[in-house]
């Protein structure tokens, strides 16, 4: 239909600083984890004002670590949200422990009243992921955490630039959360390729989990490469190979310098598309952040579909057939043929209703206003041509009028 350039659901941001970066880290003789991954840590840690931040080469790494060196295995109950990836779900499973689903509330996040319904004697941990970037409801989910003495562990996959209130997820003083797991993924806010990172503000869970995600060796490589030659080390428990390399720390290292600024940009797009968006009556716009900020890491849009003669399913394909990649976050865990062979099937009507009828814009740093603009005109346009219009809805009336009058 358009003769427009397809504009793609996402595209890194990677600029010649990241790609020196690298092409120095190779010419370095250092590849593994060291000191560039050292620094990135530190910086990270200051970044989001955490007291302990360890790379790993994935969020699901950060996720599953977190949860084996707290202590949770065989018999625990996880509950998270079934509106998240996979993998989520996965670093619960891999424990040994029982995901259990909560439903969501009107912004997609995990919904504290749901979540209450579903603690068993058996619950260890809660597991939020802040959805799209949009903070959860954490004063209520740490209350409900006291309460019953559980641990958190928040999945924030889409959150990196994310602030609850007035400080970054995880801050030492303002969280009272165990531990938070980021994604570095190629599609995230800020990424290194593959790779994440889990912040906590406990020592002993800090030096338990360093130790777990290098195979449970006590010193690494690098620490006994800068004691000059020792090669002394025990291995204390079986653990696993979660570690990140220097390559990925040195465009890690990078992108830290500019997350603010993507952030911005994101918000920015983000803002243009709740403009455009908020006018339409048929279009229901994501929430802004009551608490804090949102890193706007997808723009997730949702259709009323009862005023539209076109469900989700055909209107993601009118959009593409006008250029626009689009995605669907997500499709909901229960629906998983997997989860229903493991007894993951609690009931989500909430999740499941958002699903049926949400999908996600492209929204990256890289989008130009022109192509911005380009989204909103083929969104726009597909509901004009779908819209229930008045018309319709009072021959409708009219029909209904005439059946009831002759009596049918
Ligand atoms: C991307 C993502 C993950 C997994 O991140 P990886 O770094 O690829 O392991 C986990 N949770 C959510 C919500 C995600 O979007």
């Amino acid at each position: 239909m358009s003769k427009s350039p397809y504009i793609p659901f996402n595209l890194p941001e990677i600029g010649e600083e990241e790609i020196t970066a690298v092409v120095e880290t190779m010419r370095s003789g250092w590849l593994t984890t060291g000191a560039r991954t050292a620094a990135f840590e530190t910086n990270f840690q200051a970044y989001t004002g955490a007291k302990y931040a360890l790379a790993l080469n994935s969020c699901t790494a950060a996720l599953h670590v977190a949860l084996v060196a707290l202590g949770i295995g065989p018999g625990d109950e996880v509950i998270t949200t079934p509106l998240t990836f996979c993998s989520t779900v996965h670093a619960i499973v891999h424990t040994g422990a029982s995901p259990v689903l909560a439903d969501v509330d009107d912004a997609g996040n995990l919904d504290p009243e749901s979540v209450a319904a579903r603690i068993t004697p058996r619950t260890k941990a809660l597991l939020p992921v802040h959805l799209a970037g949009l903070p959860c409801r954490m004063d209520e989910l740490w209350e409900l955490a006291r309460r019953h003495r559980l641990f958190v562990v928040e999945d924030a996959a889409h959150a990196v630039g994310t602030h609850y209130r007035r400080h970054h997820l995880g801050a030492e003083g303002a969280s009272q959360s165990d531990a938070v797991a980021y994604s570095f993924y190629a599609t995230k806010n800020l990424t290194t390729g593959e790779g994440g990172m889990v912040t906590t503000n406990r020592e002993e869970l800090f030096l338990r989990m360093k130790c777990l995600a290098l195979h449970g060796i006590n010193r690494d490589a690098w620490n006994r490469y800068a004691e000059k030659g020792s090669w002394f080390y025990q291995v204390l428990e079986p653990g696993f190979k979660y570690n990140l390399s220097d390559l990925q720390s040195a465009i890690g290292l990078q992108q830290l310098r500019k997350i603010e600024r993507f952030t911005e940009r994101r918000r920015e797009l983000a803002g243009r598309y709740q403009r455009a968006f908020s006018a339409i009556p048929e279009l229901e716009c994501p929430p802004e952040a009551s608490e804090g900020r949102h890193a706007w890491h997808l723009y997730i849009l949702r259709l009323r579909v009862d005023q539209l003669r076109i469900g989700r399913d055909a209107f993601l394909v009118e959009l593409r057939e006008r250029g626009i990649g689009i995605s669907v976050h997500f499709i909901p865990v229960p629906l998983h043929p997997v989860y229903q062979d493991l007894g993951v099937s609690y009931p989500c009507p909430r999740a499941i209703a958002m699903y049926e009828r949400m999908f996600s814009l492209p929204l990256y740093p890289a989008m130009t206003d022109e192509q911005v603009e380009r989204v909103i005109f083929a969104v726009s346009e597909i509901v004009r041509e779908h819209r229930v219009s008045v018309g319709a809805v009072v021959a409708t009336a009219q029909a209904s009028a005439a059946a009831l009058a002759s009596g049918q």
